[in-house]
């Protein structure tokens, strides 16, 4: 009888499944923290008024020995520096906990990562907000894992061509990585945890010139999905670089039937409702899926920091001693990876990347161009493509913000440009450097095998 005593393994290997989420305010007060200079955009734009609050949703999972918490926040980007500040304080309560803290990226929300101060050379970042923020972000993580509790996980995926008309992108290849992918978490009676949407905009519907404080379309988009389905609603951004954006994008207000007019409120509520409801749509005919594993795994890596703009900004004191790089001029980068699986299938794996991905790094389809500064260099394999589960996730900004991750072969500085155009196009500016993309995808590759 060698088949008996094999199965009993096999069945104590496999862990139950816990989760369990939680949230909290992370705006801040106009009085105690005054003036806010909101980021995105060019700096000198201090908040005068709230429109909705900000956010710190956290996911928390587990199978296995080590539980995973995921915190996505409503904020233009943190730095690694401040990811380990927020895991260190959690890890005070739940030591073995990994801990993710990835940035929605809202261009409506306040400066965390000093480059849009009252001007150029006075960072923005206010420090007794950042402690506040840190605390915040930490409870909030530290309740997710505190409300573990034997869970069911229902995903699915859905990629209809509107979704595309909600991203504008000037920056060829005009490539979207538009499709939706849902995770919906319920308790052992059906209740429902959390609903969290992978997806993949600019929350920057509201533009430069708008004075309030809102989180974009990521609030539309979670109230609606707390209405619908359920839990604690939460978008986690993926590949949002290389240009993909609200602004210009052509959207109808199914209200009047008219295009809802660029800047406004009401464009981005019609954005995150329609992703709601349509990510909505797609769990009404999904099952739950059995999960007996979740592994987390993380690098680090360096990468050179070429970008002059992001070593005047360091030595001027702009990251108020945040990003400080290596003596060879690299900055220390985390590339991770979650994946959850059940009955030795990876059913979902969530890559994990440290900025701006551009599209076609998530999907695949890098172009040459004629112009490029490095034709020949060899393409990067394309983070979904070596992810092997049936769901495939990309959080962009997770742990860090280093700007855009540009394909090697499509960086442009120099002159000719790319494919002849007239003016350098917008990219390279905010990258740390060409060397970002290949190393990236280099460290999730060696991640990503079994
Ligand atoms: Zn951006």
């Amino acid at each position: 009888m060698r088949l008996l005593p094999l199965f009993l393994l096999a069945l104590a290997a496999r862990a139950e499944f816990l989760a369990g989420a939680a949230k909290a305010v992370i705006t801040p007060d106009l009085k105690t923290y005054g003036p806010v200079y909101m980021a995105g955009f060019d700096h000198g734009r201090a908040a005068t008024a709230v429109h909705d609050d900000l956010w710190a949703r956290c996911v928390a999972m587990k199978a296995g020995a080590r539980p995973t918490v995921i915190c996505e926040v409503d904020l233009i980007g943190l730095f690694y520096d401040d990811t380990q500040r927020v895991r260190a304080e959690i890890r005070k309560k739940h030591a073995n906990a990994d801990v993710v803290v990835a940035s929605t990226h809202v261009h409506e929300g306040p400066d965390t990562m000093g480059q849009w101060g009252a001007n150029r050379l006075t960072p923005g970042i206010n420090d007794a907000y950042m402690a506040f923020l840190t605390g915040r972000i930490a409870e909030a993580g530290v309740a997710a894992l505190d409300a573990l509790r034997p869970a069911h996980a229902t995903l699915a995926a859905v990629a209809p061509p509107e979704l595309d008309d909600f991203i504008a992108d000037d920056r060829p290849p005009i490539r979207h990585d538009a499709g939706l992918v849902v995770l919906a978490l319920s308790d052992a009676a059906g209740k429902p945890i959390a609903t969290v949407v992978n997806w993949a905009n600019h929350p920057e519907t509201l533009g430069s010139r708008n004075t309030e404080l809102t989180s974009d379309y990521p609030h539309y988009l979670r109230t609606r999905l707390e209405a619908r389905v359920g839990g604690v609603g939460v978008l986690w951004n993926g590949a949002v670089g290389g240009m993909q954006s609200p602004l210009g994008a052509k959207v109808k207000d199914p209200a009047s039937g008219a295009e809802a007019k660029d800047r406004t409120f009401r464009k981005a509520e019609i954005i995150g409702q329609r992703v709601a409801d349509l990510a909505a749509e797609a769990l009404a005919s999904a099952k739950p899926s059995p999960v007996d594993s979740l592994v987390f795994r993380e690098t680090v890596v360096r990468i050179p920091m070429t970008n002059p703009g992001f070593q005047m900004a360091a030595k001027a004191g702009l990251f108020k001693g945040r990003k400080l790089p290596n003596d060879d001029g690299t900055t220390n980068t985390p590339v991770g990876l979650v994946r959850i699986a059940g009955g030795g299938q990876a059913l979902v794996d969530i890559a994990l990347i440290p900025g701006e991905m551009y599209p076609e790094l998530s999907l695949g389809g890098v172009e040459r161009y004629s112009g490029a500064d490095y034709p020949d260099a060899p393409i990067e394999p394309a983070i979904k493509t070596l992810e092997t589960a049936k769901f495939r996730m990309l959080i962009g900004l997770a742990n860090d913000e280093i700007g855009y991750i540009i394909p090697k072969a499509e960086w442009d500085e120099k002159p000719p440009f790319l494919n002849n155009s007239p003016r350098r196009h917008y990219g390279e500016v905010n990258s740390v450097g060409p060397d970002a993309a290949p190393r990236i995808a280099e460290a999730f590759q060696r991640l990503v095998k079994p």
